[in-house]
Formats: structure tokens, C-alpha cells, sequence
């Protein structure tokens, strides 16, 4: 059975972080179960920046149509989006838990409002722009890429595309192939230019306290570098597919404790019981494994 390997920079960073947990949310579907709708097993703070996504997408989605909402109807909004997520979720929060998380969305969303780019759309100051569906693939070679941005807006004869994380990783050098990849996606588009020195990239996201804007001017080279980074990310998601399907306890662990702590498949974990002990286990049983296959 071939793997149907999809690649979004949400699966892409699961995978660097830990190729089991990846394998286990993403690799781990059948196809016949991969439609079906699960209880999300995602941690309540996640659940919260995905509510958080969700309503700043249709608040700009309105106001794009012109309606401005009030600062009640984002705290409903905000409330209702949360409220939702959680109950579609296997965690129990309790009401403490779930109020707090609430106002960290509404802090963040306050801020994020106040962000240049966002206030110049408020005050109209470019007639032609579009908010585009995240959910929404390109194909590349059978797989589905998942980069869109969520903005894109015609300034001075360029597209800026505009990407919001709601939650960002410290900075790395491999951001800039990865906003890249949103050049990739609307040259696949119709109506978007070809050349891609007509586009500009911007990524807001929230860091330590922050909104920061990183901004890259794409060229020919820099989209092909994020189209090869793509692609062996895939081929790399591909072999551990094939590799976690003939054997899970041998799938690599989180490189971080980190990582585990916010884990939600811990508990059926080796690394339950503290990442560093599962991870000397495994070599032992890696070591056992190859001394029978080289018997065989
Ligand atoms: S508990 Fe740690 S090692 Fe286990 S799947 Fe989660 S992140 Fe990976």
C-alpha cells in the first residue's frame, strides 16, 4: 500500500519534532478512515489558536464585505469558536481552564488587529484583495500541497501574499523556503501572475508576546529551493510511513522532552515514562532487530 503523503507546514514541523507523533496523526489514517470525523485528540491550547484562526479569518472575510464587528461580537465570536472546538475534542477543560484560554485569544486578537497590514485594509486603502481558504490544495505529483496564504493583496503591481500563525516557532533560516512555498501555490492559480518577482511574502506571527511581520521578496531560485524542500520532505514522510507500518516501536522519538509534554498520544507512549529511558530502549531493540534480520 502507497502512502498518501500530503505536505503543510503544520504536518511538516509534527515531523522534524517527532516522526512518531507525525506518523500517528497523519501517516497512521487508512484511507477508508480518513474521512470519517474523530474526536480531535489536539491539546485544548491548540484547539484554541485553531478557534482563533477560524474567527480572524471570518472577521476579515466580513470585513472585506465592509462590515466592521464590535468588540462584543469578537468576544462572542471568540467564545462560541472555542466553545465548539473543545467540545469536539476528548479533553475535559474545565471552566477555569477554558475562561483563561478565552482571554488569551482575546488578547492576541486585539493586538493582531492593530497590525499594519490589517489596519490598512480597515481603512480601504487597497481596492483589490482576497481572502483565500488555507483548506484549499495544489497538487505535486499526486500529493496535496496545503500553502496558501490567507491574504493576498494587490499593492503597486504586486501580490503580497499574507500568511497569519497564530502560534510561531523561534526563527529559522528554512522560514523564508517554507513562505516560498505560497508563491508556488498561486502561480497555480488562475488570475495570479506567472513571474515570481511580482509577488511579496509576508508572515505575521505571534512570538514570545508578539506580533512580528517577517517580509521575503521570492525570486526564481527561492521558490525552486521550497519546491525541493517539498519534495524530500515528502519522500522522507514517505519512507516513514513504510517504516512505522512495518514496525512502530521503532519509529524515532520526539528529539525534545519538549515536545512530549505537550503530546497528546503520551500516554500510549514509550516516552510516557520519560523520553531519554524510551530512547536507550529503543536502541536496544533496534540493536536486536538488525542482529535477527542479518540471521534471516
Ligand atoms: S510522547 Fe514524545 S515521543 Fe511519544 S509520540 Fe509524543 S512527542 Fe513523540
Amino acid at each position: 500500500m502507497r502512502a498518501s503523503i500530503d505536505w503543510s507546514r503544520t504536518r511538516r514541523d509534527l515531523f522534524i519534532k517527532c516522526p512518531r507523533a507525525w506518523y500517528l496523526r497523519y501517516g497512521h489514517q487508512s484511507q477508508s478512515n480518513a474521512s470519517k470525523v474523530y474526536p480531535s485528540s489536539r491539546r485544548p491550547w491548540d484547539l484554541m489558536l485553531r478557534a482563533m484562526k477560524e474567527i480572524l479569518i471570518e472577521r476579515i472575510e466580513d470585513l472585506r464585505e465592509g462590515k466592521q464587528w464590535s468588540t462584543l461580537l469578537v468576544e462572542h465570536q471568540l467564545k462560541y469558536a472555542l466553545q465548539k472546538n473543545l467540545e469536539n475534542s476528548n479533553h475535559n477543560v474545565n471552566k477555569r481552564y477554558s475562561v483563561a484560554l478565552l482571554r488569551y485569544a482575546n488578547h492576541r486578537m486585539t493586538l493582531l488587529w492593530r497590525c499594519r497590514i490589517i489596519q490598512q485594509l480597515v481603512r480601504k486603502q487597497y481596492p483589490c484583495w482576497y481572502v483565500l481558504d488555507r483548506t484549499e490544495p495544489v497538487s505535486k505529483d499526486a500529493r496535496q500541497v496545503y500553502a496558501s496564504p490567507d491574504l493576498a493583496i494587490l499593492i503597486q503591481k504586486k501580490w503580497h501574499l499574507i500568511r497569519f500563525d497564530m502560534q510561531s516557532a523561534p526563527k529559522n533560516p528554512i522560514d523564508e523556503l517554507e513562505a516560498n512555498a505560497m508563491v508556488y501555490w498561486a502561480k497555480q492559480q488562475d488570475g495570479f501572475p506567472q513571474r515570481e518577482l511580482s509577488y511579496r511574502l509576508h508572515t505575521i506571527g505571534w512570538r514570545r508576546g508578539f506580533w512580528h511581520t517577517e517580509t521575503y521578496q521570492p525570486t526564481y531560485q527561492s521558490v525552486h529551493q521550497s519546491i525541493q524542500l517539498l519534495e524530500n520532505d515528502c519522500r522522507a514522510m514517505e519512507n516513514m510511513y513504510q517504516y512505522g507500518r512495518h514496525n512502530l516501536t521503532l519509529l524515532p522519538l520526539a528529539t525534545s522532552s519538549k515536545t512530549c509534554e505537550s503530546c497528546s498520544y503520551r500516554s500510549h507512549c514509550p516516552a510516557s515514562e520519560g523520553l531519554l529511558h524510551a530512547q536507550q530502549e529503543q536502541k536496544l531493540l533496534q540493536l536486536a532487530h538488525s542482529s535477527q534480520s542479518s540471521k534471516t
